[in-house]
């Protein structure tokens, strides 16, 4: 509805550019199926769309972390089987089974909450355990994990579908220690089978799995931001040519020339150092656009990098557009994406603002509408 009042502050979503990086990686994961991770709003891109778009476009399953998403998803009609990737509490039981939610496991009393719901239910609850193998989150630790199953994998009523794991490092590259945590997660899958306990689904990796590692595909790959057109590490961005999804873009609310010397923005963090010309654009950190940002981003005017000058506030940013010819107030600022020949990507914005990729795309609120091209 927001479109409507025309707020000039948008993200434009292409679901080309999406469908096309799906497709990529499944092609590259040609034995795995996919599970397409959308937690956090879909990297903020909109969960429901990029839910649609991902089964559309040949994902076999999505993956949430909060039961929220995963309900709101059933509640567009997606059929296909919804993950929850975190661990969820007790309570949280019920619905998940009503929704008919895949839950991953690794604590007994949540086990034996989600027999006894399910037979409630007079359902099956599919769940997967999941294995912690160097990243102490969540998990079950490989030392534990035959007497975790001797009390909880013969309960009735759940579906012991999968069991998996999440690697520390294997984002940064470092191999040794992700080849570390692969071979104690296949030793435990080979441990439990010993034992008699049987998971038909084994996945392990992310992104950075899914382009770097075949030998880690196993059953499945769950890439979350590759879908985004973003690698975990600068070194896998020429591997597949994945295309950016969001291009963020504003407009120029005010255009003026300030004199040498003039403080800009709350406490003066900016001062002029000659006639400058200065100019507003909508957006804030209560926008999720990083406060960190201020003094350090850009953003592109008429094809041209423009610095943030000042401190961002709420909703406002100020940019420095003194070196940039036939600048005036209406004129369109690309925060995030391609204008003319530049582009602004979000590993540059994450590198300004001491962040990361993820953080950039999933902090963007919902007062900026999407608009899906
Ligand atoms: N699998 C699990 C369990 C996750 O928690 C995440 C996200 O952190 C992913 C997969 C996707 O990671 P990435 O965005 O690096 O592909």
């Amino acid at each position: 509805h927001t479109l409507v009042y025309h707020h000039p502050t948008i993200a434009e979503i292409s679901m080309a550019a999406f469908s096309e990086n799906i497709c990529k990686l499944k092609e590259h994961a040609p034995r795995a199926s996919m599970l397409a991770v959308i937690k956090t709003n879909a990297y903020g891109h909109g969960v429901v769309p990029m839910g649609e778009a991902a089964v559309a476009s040949g994902a076999e399953r999505l993956g949430v972390t909060t039961v929220e998403e995963g309900v709101m998803l059933r509640e567009h009609g997606l059929l296909v089987p919804i993950h929850i990737l975190s661990s969820i509490v007790p309570e949280q039981a019920e619905v998940a089974i009503t929704y008919d939610l895949t839950i991953s496991v690794s604590s007994v009393t949540l086990a034996k909450r989600l027999s006894d719901e399910a037979i409630h239910q007079a359902k099956i609850a599919i769940v997967h355990l999941k294995v912690d193998t160097g990243l102490h989150r969540f998990g079950v630790e490989p030392k534990q994990i035959t007497s975790f199953c001797k009390t909880t994998y013969h309960l009735p009523n759940l579906e012991w579908e999968g069991i998996y794991t999440h690697f520390s490092r294997a984002d940064d590259g470092d191999w040794e220690q992700t080849e570390k945590e692969f071979a104690l997660f296949q030793q435990t899958v080979i441990q439990l089978q010993q034992s008699g306990y049987h998971f038909p689904l084994q996945h392990a990796g992310g992104s950075s799995i899914t382009l770097e590692r075949k030998d880690m595909h196993l059953d499945m790959v769950r890439p979350g931001v590759a879908l985004f057109g973003y690698t975990p590490d600068i070194r896998q961005e020429k591997k597949l040519s994945l295309k950016p999804v969001m291009t963020l873009k504003s407009r120029l609310l005010q255009v003026r020339e300030i004199p040498p010397g003039t403080p800009v923005g709350y406490s003066g963090s900016y001062v002029s150092s000659s006639v400058e010309k200065i100019a507003v654009v909508p957006i804030g950190h209560g926008d999720g656009y990083k406060r960190a940002l201020s003094n350090k981003g850009e953003m592109l005017v008429r094809g041209k990098r423009a610095k943030i000058i000042g401190t961002i506030s709420l909703d406002q940013t100020l940019i420095n557009v003194t070196d940039i010819s036939d600048v005036k107030e209406g004129d369109e600022v690309v925060l995030l994406g391609e204008q003319g020949k530049e582009r602004i990507g979000a590993r540059e914005i994450a590198k300004w603002a001491g962040s990361n990729i993820d953080e950039i795309l999933a902090s963007l609120t919902e007062r900026i509408p999407r608009k899906y091209i």
